[in-house]
C-alpha cells in the first residue's frame, strides 16, 4: 500500500510537473509553442485564443509621449500591411475586448530599457518602462498573431522579454554597390521586425562617395550615384521610427582611392592611386582640415550617438616613411615607428569625433596594434572583424567591442561569395571570433575574454547588389539576430529552420523581400530557336545541340543577334563557354534597336568597366582563372538605374556606375569563333 501511495504521489507530482511545464515553459524548451524569432526570454501560454476584432484599437495613456504615439502608428501600419488588420490609435482608457494597450504602469523601470512585457488576456497589453520596449513588444505582438481557420487570433499568455545585447547590427556597403533608398527602407523594416537596432552604412570607400558632401563637392564624381543629405536625414528619421539607429561610416585614412582622385593634394605626393594603394597623407594639415569638415558634415546629418571612422587596412602606409610631411609630423608626435604614427593619426580622428562633434568613435580592430603605444581610451569602440590575437588583447584590456567576426558574419562580399553556411552562423556567439581561411565552410572559434564589454554583434554584406543581398542573407541574418537578442537561449538549428520555413519566409515575402524574384522571367534562348531575336547583318550564330554557337564561317564583325524587345532595368542570365581565356562575352546591353551598329551598346566583360570599379586588390589577371575556358560559366548581370553588377558563378565580379545605360536591346556578337551560349533568360525589373 505504501508503495502504491508512493506511486500515486509520484505520478501526481509528475503530472503536475508536466502541467506546470505546459503553461509556464520558457520558450527555449517548448519551441512548438511559438514561432517567434528571436525567441523571447520567458513565455507562458494558455490553451485559449483571443480573437482580434476587424477594427482594432491601439490605446495610449492621455499623457503618452510623441514617441509612444509614433510607435503606435508603426504598429497600426504594420498590422495593416502584414496582416490586413485595420487599426486606429487613440488616447484614454478601454473596456472593450481585444484592444491593444500601451502602458508604462507597473513596468520595471530598473530593467533593461529595451525590455517589455506582453500580456494577452481579455486585452493585449504591452508594458514597458521605456518607449523602445513598447516598440519591441509591438513587434512580438505582430509575430504572435495567427491565422486560425481564417480568423486572426492570439494565443493567451504572457511574455517577458529583453535583449541580451544592446548592439544588434546589420552592415550595408552602398559605397561599392549602390543601394536604392527603397531597398534600405525595406531592410530597416525587416531589421525592426527581428529586433535589430543598428544599421551601419558604409558611405565612402575606394570605389566612391555615396554621401553628398557640400564641403568637398568633387568627391561626388560626375555621374556617380550618391545620397543627398536630405535623403539621408529622412532615412535616419525612418530608421528612428522603427527603432533602428543609422550609424554612418567614412573609412579613412586607407580606402581613400576615390577621395584622392577628387583631391590629389590629400596624397603624400599629390598623385591619384589605384584601389588599395591609396592612403591620406598623415602629415599635411589639409588632411586634418578635410577629416574635420567631413566628420562635421556627416555627423550633422545622422543623429546617431556613434560615428565609424574605419581605420582598417592601411595597405599603402609605407609611403609615409618617404614623405617629408609625414616624417615631420611623426617627429612632432614623438612616434618611433610607422605603426605608432598611424595610431596618433587615428587618435586625432577619434578626438575630432569625440571632442568636437560629441559622438562615440568606432574603428575596425586592425586600426590599432594593441602591442604598440599610443592606444585609444576606452571611449573608442573597437569593431572586431578578424585577427584573434589582436581581438583578444582588446577584450582582455576591457574595451567596448562589436563582434563582426568575418567568419561567419560576413554574409556576402567580393571574394567571399555568399559567405559561410547557416550552421556556421548559428554556432557564432557575441564572445566568439573566428578566423577562417577563404573557402572554409566551418569556423574555429576563439572565445574572447569576459573582461571585454561586448556591446553586441553585427552581420555584414560587402559590395553586393541589392537583389543578391536578399537572395543570400536569409535566414542567416535572422539566426544572428536571435543570437544578439537572446544569446542565453540554447536554440537548436533545426528549430530555427523550422520556424523560418513555417512562418518567417512568408513574412519576409510579405514585407517585399525577393520582390525581384517574383517578377516574371522571359526566355530569350531555350536551345531550340532564335525567335526572340532578329539578326542584323550576317548571322554569325547557329543553333546546334541546344546551344548558340559562333560559326567559324561567318563574318564576326557584321554578324550579331539583337533581341526583339528592349529593356531598361533587368536581371540577365546566360551561360557562356569560350574555347580559350577571353574576358569579353560578346553579350551586349543598351543596344540601339534602330541601328545596326553595336558601338553604342555595352559589352559584358569580366574586366571591370573602369579602374575605379576594380575589386579590392585591383584586377588581377589571375582572377581570370575563376572563369575558366572550355567550361560553362554562369553569368548574371543586374541593371538597376545607373548601376550594373556582374556575377559569374556565385562570384561578384564588379559593380559599376560608369556605364552609359539606357533602354535598349540585348545583343550577341561573339568575340571569337567557337564561343557558345545557352540558357539565356531575362527578368525585367520595375
Ligand atoms: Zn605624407
Amino acid at each position: 500500500m505504501k508503495n502504491r501511495l508512493h506511486e500515486i504521489t509520484l505520478s501526481l507530482c509528475l503530472w503536475m510537473l508536466i502541467a506546470l511545464q505546459a503553461c509556464m515553459t520558457p520558450a527555449s524548451k517548448e519551441s512548438s509553442a511559438s514561432t517567434l524569432l528571436p525567441q523571447p526570454m520567458e513565455a507562458s501560454y494558455e490553451n485559449s485564443w483571443l480573437s482580434l476584432p476587424s477594427d482594432v484599437s491601439i490605446v495610449l495613456a492621455i499623457d503618452a509621449s510623441n514617441r509612444a504615439k509614433e510607435i503606435a502608428d508603426v504598429l497600426a501600419y504594420e498590422l495593416k500591411e502584414r496582416l490586413g488588420i485595420k487599426a486606429g490609435v487613440r488616447a484614454g482608457t478601454t473596456q472593450e475586448e481585444g484592444t491593444i494597450v500601451f502602458s508604462h504602469e507597473g513596468a520595471n523601470v530598473q530593467a533593461n530599457p529595451e525590455g517589455y512585457e506582453l500580456t494577452i488576456e481579455k486585452n493585449v497589453t504591452i508594458r514597458a518602462a521605456d518607449e523602445q520596449g513598447l516598440l519591441w513588444g509591438a513587434q512580438t505582438l505582430l509575430q504572435s498573431i495567427e491565422n486560425k481557420d481564417g480568423a486572426l487570433v492570439l494565443r493567451r499568455g504572457a511574455i517577458k522579454d529583453q535583449p541580451a545585447r544592446k548592439w544588434r547590427g546589420f552592415f550595408l556597403d552602398p559605397a561599392r554597390s549602390f543601394l536604392q533608398l527603397d531597398f534600405i527602407r525595406r531592410t530597416i523594416r525587416v531589421m525592426s521586425a527581428y529586433k535589430l537596432n543598428v544599421l551601419h552604412l558604409h558611405l565612402v570607400d575606394d570605389e566612391g562617395w555615396r554621401f553628398e558632401t557640400k564641403a568637398f563637392p568633387k568627391c561626388n564624381a560626375p555621374g556617380e550615384p550618391y545620397y543627398k543629405q536630405d535623403e539621408l536625414r529622412e532615412l535616419a528619421a525612418y530608421g528612428k521610427r522603427y527603432g533602428v539607429d543609422i550609424v554612418p561610416e567614412v573609412d579613412f585614412p586607407g580606402h581613400s582611392c576615390s577621395t584622392i582622385a577628387a583631391y590629389p593634394q590629400l596624397d603624400c605626393e599629390g598623385k591619384t592611386r589605384p584601389v588599395d594603394k591609396a592612403i591620406l597623407c598623415g602629415g599635411k594639415a589639409f588632411t586634418y582640415e578635410f577629416i574635420d569638415k567631413v566628420i562635421g558634415e556627416v555627423a550633422s546629418v545622422f543623429p546617431s550617438p556613434y560615428f565609424h571612422i574605419g581605420g582598417d587596412e592601411p595597405f599603402a602606409i609605407k609611403r609615409w616613411a618617404a614623405c617629408p610631411h609625414c616624417q615631420k609630423r611623426m617627429k612632432e608626435k614623438k612616434a618611433n615607428s610607422l605603426q605608432a604614427f598611424y595610431h596618433t593619426v587615428i587618435l586625432e580622428f577619434t578626438d575630432i569625433i569625440q571632442k568636437k562633434y560629441n559622438k562615440k568613435p568606432i574603428v575596425w580592430n586592425d586600426a590599432f596594434d594593441p602591442s604598440v603605444e599610443p592606444l585609444p581610451s576606452k571611449d573608442v569602440v573597437i569593431h572586431l572583424w578578424r585577427g584573434i590575437a589582436n581581438a583578444q588583447a582588446f577584450a582582455q584590456a576591457g574595451y567596448s567591442l562589436i563582434n563582426s567576426s568575418a567568419g561567419p558574419l560576413y554574409l556576402s562580399g567580393f571574394m567571399l561569395l555568399g559567405g559561410l553556411p547557416l550552421d556556421a552562423v548559428h554556432d557564432w556567439k557575441v564572445n566568439r571570433l573566428g578566423d577562417p581561411n577563404a573557402g572554409d565552410k566551418t569556423v574555429n572559434y576563439a572565445e574572447l575574454s569576459s573582461n571585454a564589454n561586448f556591446l553586441g554583434g553585427e552581420a555584414c554584406v560587402w559590395a553586393t547588389e541589392q537583389g543578391l543581398i536578399e537572395r543570400r542573407i536569409y535566414p542567416r541574418l535572422l539566426s544572428m539576430a536571435e543570437k544578439v537578442w537572446s544569446d542565453s537561449i540554447q536554440g537548436n538549428l533545426a528549430d530555427l529552420e523550422e520556424r523560418y520555413k513555417s512562418t518567417h519566409q512568408e513574412l519576409l515575402k510579405k514585407m517585399g523581400v525577393w520582390a525581384d524574384e517574383a517578377m516574371p522571367k522571359q526566355t530569350l534562348f531555350d536551345g531550340k530557336d532564335i525567335e526572340q531575336w532578329e539578326a542584323p547583318g550576317n548571322q554569325a550564330l547557329i543553333v546546334k545541340d541546344n546551344e548558340l554557337i559562333a560559326d567559324a564561317s561567318k563574318n564576326m564583325a557584321k554578324g550579331w543577334l539583337r533581341s526583339k524587345n528592349s529593356y531598361r532595368n533587368f536581371v540577365l542570365n546566360f551561360e557562356y563557354w569560350a574555347p580559350a581565356q577571353i574576358d569579353e562575352t560578346g553579350v551586349y546591353i543598351s543596344c540601339d534597336s534602330e541601328n545596326n551598329a553595336l558601338s553604342q551598346g555595352q559589352m559584358i566583360s569580366t574586366r571591370p568597366p573602369a579602374p575605379i570599379d576594380e575589386p579590392p586588390g585591383g584586377f588581377d589577371p589571375a582572377t581570370r582563372q575563376l572563369y575558366p575556358a572550355q567550361t560553362w560559366n554562369r553569368y548574371e548581370l543586374v541593371v538597376r538605374g545607373n548601376i550594373a553588377t556582374l556575377t559569374v558563378g556565385e562570384r561578384l565580379v564588379w559593380s559599376s556606375a560608369h556605364l552609359n545605360l539606357k533602354l535598349g536591346a540585348i545583343g550577341i556578337a561573339p568575340p571569337a569563333k567557337g564561343v557558345k551560349y545557352r540558357a539565356i533568360t531575362i527578368r525585367p525589373l520595375p
